[in-house]
């Protein structure tokens, strides 16, 4: 039911148009924390300018920060281009989580969509499908269920009218509380950290035009480095 209903509702994502782990790594990178929507041109672009793993070890992390630009937490760019230096050096690990960035999750996924392995990656659409049908489903089904739970089993009202495993689940008809939003990025210091980057992005400046805190903890996290009271990009 499930499959035969995702046969026909299938959503037309680039990323599911290839098993190559590293483009399937990228697009998972990307989707940890960027909508799909916004996602889809970016990981079009990377891939034509990167399109290995071997191409994006050779970039600099600087270019690596500036074509992540856009996409927040940049953390993930500069994690994607070390798990490319670790492939391009020594292959990809038998455990995906060893490459900087890839959580369990990303491991799983990159193993079923791209190496054919027998695990079922489970993200936030996954999990409530599992927690409100209270079935375990076979990771074969792992596209057919983030597609149901980003169009129909969605997490406040479940459009359970047009729901394949309707007739099977216990939860058909309830609705549920608002989810708890994510913290406002307007006037957070996710936001001074993004402007920061950007300003260094754009060009290397004097540590006194720019937010001290920001830079600070930016440099902590390897996205740009301060020499000579100057912040710049990594070389
Ligand atoms: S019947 Fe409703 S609650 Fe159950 S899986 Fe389908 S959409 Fe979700």
């Amino acid at each position: 039911m499930l499959l035969s209903w995702f046969g026909a509702n299938a959503r037309d994502l680039p990323w599911r148009k290839t098993r190559d782990p590293y483009a399937i790594l990228v697009s998972e990178v990307m989707l940890q924390q960027t909508q799909v929507e916004r996602v889809i041109p970016r990981y079009l672009a990377w891939l034509g300018r990167w399109p290995t793993a071997a191409a994006l070890a050779a970039a600099s992390p600087a270019d690596v920060i500036r074509e992540w630009q856009g996409l927040g937490y940049n953390r993930r760019g500069l994690n994607l281009h070390r798990a490319a230096t670790h492939i391009a050096a020594h292959g990809w690990p038998d455990d995906l989580t060893e490459l900087p960035g890839v959580g369990p999750y990303t491991a799983a996924a990159v193993g079923n969509f791209a190496l054919g392995r027998d695990v079922l990656p489970v993200d936030t659409n996954v999990r409530r499908i599992e927690e409100r049908t209270g079935h375990d489903f076979e990771p074969a089904a792992a596209q057919a269920l983030m597609d149901l739970g980003a169009t129909v089993c969605l997490a406040r009202v479940p459009r359970c009218g047009v729901c394949p495993l309707a007739a099977l689940c216990p939860s058909r008809g309830r609705r549920y509380e608002p989810l708890r939003k994510q913290s406002r990025f307007e006037g957070s210091f996710r936001q001074r950290r993004a402007h920061t980057l950007r300003l260094v992005a754009d060009q290397e400046r004097p540590l006194s035009e720019l937010d001290g805190e920001a830079v600070a903890s930016l440099a902590r996290d390897g996205l740009v480095r301060v020499e000579s009271d100057v912040v710049a990009l990594p070389s």
